[in-house]
Parts: C-alpha cells; sequence; structure tokens
C-alpha cells in the first residue's frame, strides 16, 4: 500500500480509537464482552451440534442450506443461483471477498454490484478494503471525489454529501433493475433458524426486499440463541465503530410471508421469495482441531487498529478480507504453509498488542509463534533466516563479511 493510503488510513484508525476510547472502559461494555466470550467460546466448541441443528430450524423456517466444504463449493453454488443474471446487488461481506465471489461472478458475465458505500468506492479504486467496517478508510475525500468524477463523467465536488448523493442515486436506480441480493451475516441463531445483519446505510434491508435473497456465511458464525446473536453484534459494532448500536439489524428468519387472510400463510408479499444461505467451512472445522481460539472472532477489527506491522504494511498483512495477523493464521486452514507464509507470517512482530485490543483476547502472536515453528520444519521461512542459519552452522557467528 502506499504512503499516502497508509496515512489516511491511521488518520481514520486515530478516530476511530478516540471515539470508542470511554465506552471501552464502560461497565456495561465490560459485562457485554464477558457475556459473549462464554457465548463465542460456547459455540466454537459445539460447532457441529449447532450447524447440525441450524440446518434443520432453518429448513423448517423455509429457509434453503447449502453446505460448502471450501471455496469452489461455494462459489459454484452461488453461480448457479445467479447464472441468468445479469447484475446482482452486494452488501458488505467478509465470507465473499474471502471466497472472491465478486471476481469469480464477474469472469463469469455475472456484474456485482456493491451497495454499501465504503465497498463501492473501493470497487472505483480496485483497491483492497482496510477495516472490515470501514473498507475505504484509506481513500481522503479528493481521492474519492476524483474516482467519483471518472466514473461518473462529471465534475463532483470534494464534498461528502454530494459524492453520496450521487453514488447513492446511481446505487439505489441500479438495485431496482436487480432480482437478486447477495449479503454476508454477522451471527447465526442455531436454535431459532436465524440469520442476524447489521448495517448503518440500509442497504441491507433494499438487499432483502429482492427476490431472491442469498446469505454467504461462514460456520464460525454460529451461536445457540437470537438473544446470544444479538449480543454479538452489539459488542461488534462497539469495538468497530464506537457507537453502542447500529443503525439498523435485519434479522431474516423466512422468506416473506403473511397470514393474515384467516390465518392461512401465503408466501411472497414484499420481502425475498426465496432465502438461500451458504454455510462455509473452508478450513474452519480443521482450524478448530489446532486453533480453535481463531474462530472465537466477531470480526470487529479492533486487532488492526493498533498493530505495529497492519499500520506499516496496510492489508499486504493477512489473508483477503481476513486483515491482520488473525487472517495470517485462518489462512493456513483455508490454504496451507505457503500461503500463510505469503500471508505475512513472518512479519508479526509477536509483540501481542492484537491480544490487548481484542474483546475476545484471542491470543494470535502465541499462535503464530506455534505456525512458525511448523513452518519451518516444512522448509517454509523467509530466505534472510537461512543465511543466518548457515552462517551460524559454518562461521559460529550470524554475520558472514562477503555478504553485502
Ligand atoms: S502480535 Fe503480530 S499481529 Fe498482533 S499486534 Fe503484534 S504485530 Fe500485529
Amino acid at each position: 500500500m502506499n504512503d499516502p493510503s497508509l496515512k489516511i488510513m491511521n488518520r481514520s484508525f486515530g478516530i476511530l480509537n478516540k471515539r470508542r476510547s470511554t465506552l471501552l472502559e464502560d461497565e456495561r461494555t465490560l459485562d457485554l464482552k464477558e457475556r459473549v466470550k462464554k457465548i463465542r467460546e460456547y459455540s466454537v466448541e459445539h460447532l457441529s451440534t449447532l450447524l447440525e441443528k441450524a440446518r434443520k430450524t432453518l429448513e423448517n423456517n423455509g429457509i434453503e442450506v447449502i453446505m460448502a466444504h471450501d471455496a469452489e463449493e461455494a462459489r459454484e453454488a452461488i453461480y448457479q443461483l445467479v447464472k441468468n443474471e445479469e447484475t446482482v446487488a452486494k452488501s458488505k461481506s467478509n465470507t465473499a471477498g474471502e471466497i472472491q465471489l465478486t471476481e469469480y461472478l464477474k469472469e463469469h458475465d455475472v456484474n456485482v454490484l456493491e451497495t454499501d458505500l465504503g465497498d463501492r468506492i473501493v470497487q472505483f479504486h480496485q483497491s483492497n478494503p482496510t477495516h472490515p467496517i470501514g473498507p475505504a478508510c484509506h481513500l481522503d475525500m479528493e481521492i474519492i471525489a476524483k474516482l467519483v468524477s471518472e466514473e461518473f463523467k462529471k465534475e463532483i465536488e470534494a464534498e461528502p454529501r454530494a459524492i453520496l448523493d450521487v453514488v447513492k442515486s446511481d446505487i439505489i436506480e441500479k438495485i431496482s433493475q436487480c432480482r437478486v441480493g447477495i449479503t454476508g451475516a454477522n451471527s447465526v441463531a442455531a436454535e431459532d433458524g436465524s440469520l442476524l445483519m447489521v448495517h448503518n446505510e440500509g442497504n441491507i434491508s433494499l438487499l432483502t426486499l429482492l427476490d431472491l435473497h442469498i446469505v454467504v456465511v461462514g460456520v464460525d458464525k454460529l451461536v445457540p440463541t437470537l438473544e446470544d446473536a444479538v449480543s454479538v453484534v452489539k459488542l461488534e459494532t462497539i469495538y468497530a465503530t464506537g457507537k453502542t448500536v447500529p443503525a439498523y439489524m435485519n434479522v431474516v428468519s423466512s422468506p416473506s410471508k403473511t397470514a393474515d387472510i384467516e390465518q392461512i400463510i401465503l408466501n411472497d408479499m414484499y420481502g425475498a421469495k426465496r432465502v438461500v444461505v451458504v454455510f462455509l467451512d473452508n478450513g474452519r472445522t480443521e482450524a478448530i482441531q489446532e486453533k480453535k481460539e481463531c474462530l472465537w472472532c466477531i470480526g470487529c477489527g479492533a486487532c488492526i487498529v493498533n498493530c505495529p506491522v497492519y499500520t506499516t504494511l496496510g492489508p499486504e498483512f493477512g489473508y483477503l478480507r481476513h486483515l491482520g495477523g488473525r487472517g495470517v493464521v485462518l489462512s493456513r486452514y483455508i490454504h496451507d504453509n505457503d500461503v500463510c507464509f505469503n500471508s505475512g507470517l513472518f512479519k508479526c512482530t509477536l509483540c501481542g498488542q492484537c491480544t490487548l485490543e481484542c474483546p475476545m483476547e484471542i491470543p494470535v502472536n502465541l499462535m503464530l509463534e506455534e505456525l512458525r515453528e511448523e513452518s519451518v520444519k516444512e522448509r517454509i521461512y523467509p530466505e534472510k533466516h537461512g543465511k543466518i542459519k548457515n552462517n551460524l552452522q559454518k562461521r559460529r557467528s550470524p554475520f558472514n563479511p562477503d555478504e553485502k
């Protein structure tokens, strides 16, 4: 990532740090944190039972369930559902980013309309999102105004309202021509068969009204009840934005229906006629065996805001939309040690700041240390480390005067 973008990103992180500083110490936040920690630990421990339960309750509620073992299966399942569409509308989703859904659909002639303002701007910029909740926080207003002006071929003032109005009316116009909405879910309540999504812009509410609503979500988002799901997203909101609640929480528990005429249930009222949820495993079951703490994550992004490596390198430290050290850990289970190495396994300073910042206290540094050991056993390590090792073996010193 270039220097100006890093500066803008770190400035945004500074504002976020300031906004949430007192809220994080609030007694209600501390209580909520303890509660959510227990929910996440329990959920990861009982993931297979919750998944089985969710499958049954969702299907009983009229939601179709697809299990995807890996990214390829998830992409293909979604493509089969949308292959006759010219454009599908999509909200911000780390899971969709993980399976590179937008790129895949584009390659197969299905356009993807990003409906989140930040994601839409990043789509214009053709860069990577830099924060799970604020994807465009590496771009300043002048850059955004220039991008939007180029996109719409007219001069847009570098003023937030002017930018927003232009992008918004274009997105609304385009959504009105879409039949399919694709979203993620922030939490899934297994016992109730409910999908919970949070957002501030109102775009997800619009997408749930399209004919087909596809929800792509990692299996790690399962919790037992809807009350648990609400607790998780409340804490996520506090840590991600510094606000106590998001503007919207959408709960989807079935396709649209009414029983207003003699209690006869009729589907297809205002909302989606069909809801399909795609549960993605993609290495998560394997991660539970070895690094279950990695799945406690609630997706708030707190771990990257003060990480010395992320704030220096940006999204090249991490794996796709799983940013920072925790993303590096996950990449080992989504792929292998090679991908983990390339995601930044040896870039981490092991300082542990992310664990201090994380509301779930995920011990990212310890996990990365263990993964380094494993990686070295597979002979995957930085070239310089190899040279140092050779020097030590040959000269009993890490240095070689012949090497520049
Ligand atoms: S331990 Fe690694 S990932 Fe965590 S804050 Fe430090 S440098 Fe970042």
